[in-house]
């Protein structure tokens, strides 16, 4: 481990070390604490070592990122999405690497990946076409008395703490509309993900001027800092609950603006009205075990109706059956192991309670390499029945290859039984009736219903997305995101 004092500038990064995630502020990278990054697939395997940011680190990505608004606040919106522009083409030409990287430090397989990485560049794209929105203020009212305008102005420094389950993508949820708006940004990486992001953020701070983009990796110092720093007037926070609600308290401090995207437990509903064909069986697998089930809106229980549920669990568990479990990048693999250690033990204790409560626990797909299964965080794909709807397993967001199944026998039941949740992230209702499915859909307490599909790709960048209750505050994509990062201002000329 380097015990260089913090501040101290290191110029280039040391050879032995083929991937780092370092502490980057004002172009310069920073002296720190290292820790390695390994393979979740090949515990044996170390593929880098993430630096281990300090409260003094954002201190200083926070006075570079000070430094630099003012400059970059005051280009027009058009020039600021032309630099972004820019920079979305930079991130592109470097991304053919970057996905083999998320999946050895992530876990997840090829094409997962790939749609993670390609965020970044989507959703500047995205982002930069918003630019006439903040161009001009627009005329709130204008008549003999006077003119009163309204526009939207920056925040000032932006802080965007990211987890680590689609840690490209998610970042540049926050990173992208900030930048826009003409904040600037210091950006915190998990520690559990942290390399691709930070090649990543290399590659956009290189493409702007100095200090609008700091990058401070690490654990939850380095995050709490960010959400309680005087300096800082935006947190764009994306995890769990428990973590968000101490960014919330530590936010209150300089009465902060905060956009809060928080855990879920996702149901999805098969009405009467459904017909259980492989489409349905097929995209229910997909929701819930893409990412190994790590995906903050995975299908994390399934409740059918009782004319379906025999036929949905005998199609539901062969189906499961024939994923494979192994390294997400042998192209055979269509499902890669958990994270991290915690997750993976949180997941095997929550299967050993569920099973010793009574409950029918079905451990299905195929191990790909069986005898280097235990070098991995592998878990096979789980289907439970016969499980009450108050059981642990039915109501915590489980973020692992698991799924309980429960019957229902009328639509309140099922709204019912949805709407029991801390969480209100997303759900999906599955009908060959859409207005019965959208009686259904409006009845719920989320931020988004799906209508038969819910999983990636069926959410759009443009289409707002957030949590009820405990799944957060605020929604991110589309200009609601653009206007969360900014302040109201109106201009009264009484003439
Ligand atoms: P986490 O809350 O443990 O960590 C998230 C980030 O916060 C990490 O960068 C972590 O280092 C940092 N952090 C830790 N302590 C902090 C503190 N005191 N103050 C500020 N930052 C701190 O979450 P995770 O395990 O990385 O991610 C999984 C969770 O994220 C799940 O609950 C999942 O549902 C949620 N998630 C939500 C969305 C969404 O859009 N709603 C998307 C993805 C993930």
């Amino acid at each position: 481990m380097e015990q260089t004092p913090a501040g101290t500038v290191l110029t280039a990064p040391d050879d032995a070390v083929p991937h780092e995630a370092a502490v980057l502020v004002a172009g310069q990278r920073l002296a720190s604490d290292f820790q390695p990054v390994v393979n979740p697939a090949r515990l044996s395997e170390v593929i880098g070592r993430v630096a281990l940011g300090t409260a003094e680190h954002v201190d200083q990505a926070v006075a570079a990122a000070a430094a630099a608004f003012p400059a970059w606040s005051q280009l027009s919106p058009h020039e600021r999405a032309a630099r972004l522009g820019d920079a979305a083409a930079a991130i592109t030409a470097a991304a053919g690497p970057l996905a083999e990287l998320l999946t050895r430090e992530q876990g997840k397989v090829l094409w997962e990946s790939r749609v993670d990485v390609g965020g970044a560049a989507h959703i500047l794209g995205y982002y930069t076409g918003l630019a006439d929105r903040l161009a001009e203020d627009e005329v709130f009212r204008s008549d003999a008395r006077g003119t009163i305008w309204s526009g939207r102005r920056p925040m000032g420094v932006t802080g965007v703490i990211v987890p680590w389950n689609s840690p490209v993508y998610l970042a540049f949820l926050g990173i992208a509309p900030a930048l826009l708006a003409g904040n600037t940004v210091v950006v915190k990486p998990s520690e559990l993900a942290p390399l691709t992001l930070s090649a990543v953020l290399r590659v956009l701070a290189d493409a702007l001027p100095e200090g609008v983009v700091g990058v401070v990796p690490g654990g939850g110092e380095a995050g709490a800092a960010i959400a309680a720093h005087h300096g800082i007037r935006k947190v764009f926070f994306t995890g769990s609950t428990a973590t968000g609600q101490q960014v919330m308290r530590a936010a209150a401090g300089n009465l902060k603006n905060i956009s809060l995207e928080l855990g879920g437990n996702d149901p999805a509903i098969v009405l009467e009205s459904a017909v259980v064909d492989d489409r349905l069986v097929d995209e229910l697998v997909q929701s819930v075990f893409t990412a190994s089930g790590q995906i903050c809106f995975n299908v994390k229980r399934i409740y059918v109706h009782r004319s379906h549920h025999d036929e949905f669990v005998e199609r539901y568990t062969a189906a499961v059956d024939r994923l494979v479990v192994g390294d997400g990048l042998d192209p055979r693999s269509t499902m890669g192991p958990v994270n991290n250690r915690p997750q993976f033990e949180r997941v095997k204790g929550l299967l050993e309670r569920t099973r010793a409560a009574g409950a029918t626990v079905t451990t299905l797909g195929r191990r790909l390499d069986p005898d280097t299964w235990d070098d991995g965080y592998f878990l096979q794909p789980t289907v439970v029945t016969d499980v009450e709807p108050g059981a642990e397993l039915v109501t915590c967001e489980q973020f692992g290859p698991v799924v309980p199944v429960l019957p229902f026998d009328t639509d309140d039941e099922a709204v019912a039984l949805a709407n029991d949740s801390e969480f209100g992230l997303a759900a999906s209702v599955w009908s060959q009736d859409r207005e019965h499915a959208l009686r259904v859909a409006r009845r719920l307490e989320c931020g988004s219903v799906f209508l038969n599909v819910h999983r990636i790709g069926a959410s759009d960048v443009s289409m707002p997305f957030g949590g009820f209750k405990g799944s957060g505050i605020g929604r991110g994509h589309g200009i609601t995101a653009l206007e969360a990062c900014t302040e109201l201002q109106t201009i009264a000329d009484h003439v």
